[in-house]
């Protein structure tokens, strides 16, 4: 997943839904239920986590490695080729912060795509993308929670080798058993670099882009603590909160489905193409984006549950007579305004370990930031922006995201417990 403040969808928790209980609208049988094997999972987490794959970084020969794999895979199912004569997607990775870091030819890169075709002649035309990115910061600590351990290899073991894997683990059920619709497995790259390959997917398709119905994307999914699992996107069409509902069966997953289809990871691309997404996430932990983040840190387990509802999830809209009704945003649903405001730049590293602290708490602030010319330090706790409350993560987002940068304003903190406040002048994101 991509630092927050990259482009943290603005009020997502803002629109919690409750679906415990909501009854499916969905006809015909219900799915049966399907184990997916852990440790399979396991075992492709810690191949594509392992230190040889130097932590996947674009353009980097573990990342191109990490890709030959998830290829072999596709073949040895027997899945198609969309691209033709491949798996690999290949492409110029590029980007303005590429650029800004002196890059500005970009990196050669690859998606890896593929195919189980539908068995309904009607509906085969149609495509649901099943997709993850498998790229994360390889030794770079340009968007680490961890700069000070500098080139130390990111193995990205939760982020987002376990997303990858329940891509791999989800086509060979579809192998085994296809939907009536196709399905297209996609692994992304430059995911951590602002959503490249995913964007390079969209608009350049191997599949026409509206005939596809629906994109459920995984990032960050081998933490499940306490069963606890978020849905994102809920919202971006009308039947999709049954259809999560009906798929979290016994021994149940305590879901929280939030509508938002906008978020820091792949799914935004395609619901930017007016494509229903569900993002599944088992949250944030104080391994997120650093060395630590490692392969015997995974619950396969619980991310062999979590492949189980998500292969069910994805069988009620294969196998449904008829598309989902999509529910479009031209904001982020919850929010206010627009989203002019996303590149405000303030240059607090958010402390993500920091679970109960009401407000936001900072484990340090970029040297020379407006953060740090205000005078805020690691340890601090922002407890109120431009008059605006904050009490985690979103409800700063949405305060910072409400100024433009050059915006003056005010910000009240808690150091060691004592109530401070301090004026700040934002900055503008990649100056
Ligand atoms: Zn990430």
């Amino acid at each position: 997943m991509m630092r927050f403040f990259q482009s943290l969808s603005r009020g997502g928790a803002a629109a919690l839904l409750l679906i415990a209980g909501c009854k499916t609208a969905e006809t015909g049988e219900p799915p049966k239920p399907l184990s997916a094997d852990a440790d399979r999972i396991h075992r492709d987490i810690a191949w594509l986590a392992d230190d040889q794959r130097e932590g996947r970084g674009t353009g980097t020969a573990g990342n191109d490695s990490a890709a030959a794999y998830i290829a072999r895979r596709d073949e040895a199912l027997g899945l198609t080729q969309i691209v033709p004569g491949t798996y690999l997607q290949r492409f110029t990775a590029r980007s303005a912060e590429m650029a800004h870091e002196g890059h500005p030819e970009g990196v050669p890169s690859q998606n890896v795509v593929a195919m189980v075709p539908g068995t309904d002649p009607a509906l085969r035309n149609q495509y649901i993308v099943i997709g993850a990115h498998f790229d994360h910061l390889g030794r770079s600590s340009a968007h680490a929670s961890d700069p000070d351990a500098k080139d130390a290899i990111r193995n990205g073991a939760d982020d987002n080798a376990s997303g990858t894997a329940a891509v791999m683990e989800l086509a060979r059920q579809f192998a085994a058993r296809p939907a009536r619709r196709s399905i297209v497995f996609a692994s992304f790259t430059g995911e951590e670099l602002g959503l490249l390959g995913s964007q390079w997917f969209v608009e350049h398709s191997p599949v026409p882009v509206d005939s596809i119905v629906a994109m459920v994307n995984f990032d960050m999914i081998g933490r499940l603590r306490n069963d606890k699992l978020i849905v994102y996107g809920v919202a971006t069409a009308k039947e999709l909160p049954a259809i999560v509902a009906a798929a979290n069966v016994e021994p149940k997953l305590v879901v929280s489905a939030v509508g938002d289809g906008f978020g820091p990871s792949d799914h935004s691309s395609f619901y930017t193409k007016g494509i229903p997404v569900l993002h599944f996430f088992t949250d944030l932990h104080d391994d997120y984006h650093k060395a630590t983040d490692d392969a015997p840190k995974i619950n396969a387990v619980g991310e062999g549950r979590i492949v189980g509802m998500a292969e069910r999830v994805v069988r009620a809209i294969a196998d449904r007579p008829t598309r989902m009704s999509v529910v479009r945003s031209a904001a982020p649903v919850g929010s206010a305004g627009s989203r002019e405001g996303s590149n405000t730049y303030l240059g607090s590293i958010p402390d993500m370990s920091a679970g109960d602290v009401p407000g936001l708490k900072l484990s340090g602030v970029r040297a020379g930031s407006p953060a740090a010319l205000g005078g805020l330090e690691a340890g601090d706790v922002i407890v109120n922006f431009g008059g605006k409350p904050v009490t985690d993560l979103y409800s700063y987002t949405d305060a910072l995201y409400a100024h433009k940068p050059g915006d003056t304003v005010s910000v009240t903190y808690l150091r060691r417990g004592e109530r401070r406040s301090t004026m700040v002048t934002l900055g503008k994101r990649g100056q």
